[in-house]
């Protein structure tokens, strides 16, 4: 049988926070439980955020968390490198094969353009390109790129892309009709997440990619690029999200909640502990190593629904404690009094909602 390769590919642009942990752990469960190989890639494409002391701060927080990986950054392996930022000669490459198809063009629109109000937007607020660039004569593009430099994007299929997703159930997307020809290319000259995380999924042989739900509308688009480069697609887990009470998803802006804080309040079985209840692998949040999970880790098990994290009953009920004291002693007492409905909204009121965290 093909051995599972999962990964994490964390974006270092600051500490992880729950969200992520959701992920990563459910990412990991999911390959210890299968015998498979854990990589580590870091998406550090973009210049403007990622910062290298974020991605030694990630891996530390992993390796505290208990969620180590076989193959990856700070490990080597033969799928290297792994830092999307020393294989944008790849991401090169792929582009001109994909152009030398004839599938790629320059789009001159600025931004203002792309997100003008006027042009039709899909459910989650992202604008649906027109195409408009698609059709300029020569003539067009060579008075434009006088003044401005070019994104680069890809046409896509007026055909239904479907998929069924390991938790989420079957999907499906008509590109042309619900994205529009999307960019591979930065005008700054960055590539896209979505040609570097297809490329360096397939590139390194990944068979199992868990991540958030947040990104499940962005895997008909990655499979439409799996077809052009001649990649074979992994299976796809999109997980829940953690939610605030208000039904804004945790994000990066909750200091508070990130792993900085986290990792003052808790020990690594709490916090795992209150991961894996979460993620329907124990029935009270209980400390617990992650290695100890595994063996039991059931995808069946895991809710497909977003997790408000506010209005779980442990934490609803500020009085109890979320994790109580084991009649035995065991692992040891945790005392959640600093996570309270009333700590955790007036965190949670102060966030904005964040992009994508690449998880
Ligand atoms: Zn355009």
């Amino acid at each position: 049988m093909q051995t599972l390769r999962g990964r994490f590919a964390p974006s270092p642009s600051g500490r992880m926070h729950l969200g992520n942990l959701f992920s990563a752990l459910l990412a990991w469960l999911s390959v210890r439980r299968a015998g498979g190989v854990m990589v580590l890639r870091m998406e550090d494409l973009d210049p403007d955020r990622c910062r290298p002391e974020y991605a030694r701060q990630l891996a530390d927080d992993l390796r505290w968390l208990g969620l180590d990986w076989d193959e990856g950054w700070q490990k080597g392996g033969p799928h290297g490198p792994y830092l999307q930022s020393e294989r944008t000669e790849r991401y090169a490459a792929a582009f001109r094969a994909l152009e030398g198809q004839g599938l790629l063009y320059p789009c001159y629109c600025t931004r203002a353009e792309r997100l003008a109000a006027s042009a039709p937007h899909r459910a989650d607020g992202q604008a649906i390109y027109s195409g408009k660039c698609r059709y300029l004569t020569e003539e067009e593009r060579v008075e434009l790129a006088r003044t401005r430099r070019p994104a680069w994007r890809i046409m896509v299929p007026d055909r239904e892309i479907s998929f069924t997703d390991g938790l989420q159930g079957p999907y499906r997307e008509n590109l042309l009709r619900d994205c529009g020809d999307f960019i591979l290319r930065r005008s700054d000259g960055v590539y896209a997440y979505q040609l570097a995380v297809v490329y360096d999924d397939g590139d390194m042989g990944i068979t199992q990619v868990v991540r958030g739900r947040d990104l499940l509308d962005s895997t008909p688009r990655q499979l439409w690029l799996y077809e052009c480069l001649g990649l074979t697609p992994p299976a796809f887990f999109h997980v829940p999200l953690l939610c605030a009470p208000d039904g804004r998803r945790l994000s990066k802006r909750e200091h508070d909640l990130d792993m900085g804080a986290l990792r003052r309040r808790y020990t690594p079985e709490q916090l795992i502990g209150l991961l894996a209840f979460w993620a329907g692998q124990m029935d009270r949040p209980e400390p617990a190593a992650a290695a100890e999970l595994a063996p039991a880790f059931d995808w069946g098990k895991v809710p497909r629904e977003d997790i408000t994290v506010g209005e779980l009953p442990s934490v609803e009920k500020a009085a109890k404690p979320l994790f109580r004291e084991r009649p035995h002693g065991g692992r040891g007492s945790f005392s959640c009094e600093k996570v309270t409905p009333s700590t955790m909204r007036s965190v949670i009121s102060d966030a904005h909602v964040a992009g994508n965290d690449g998880f």
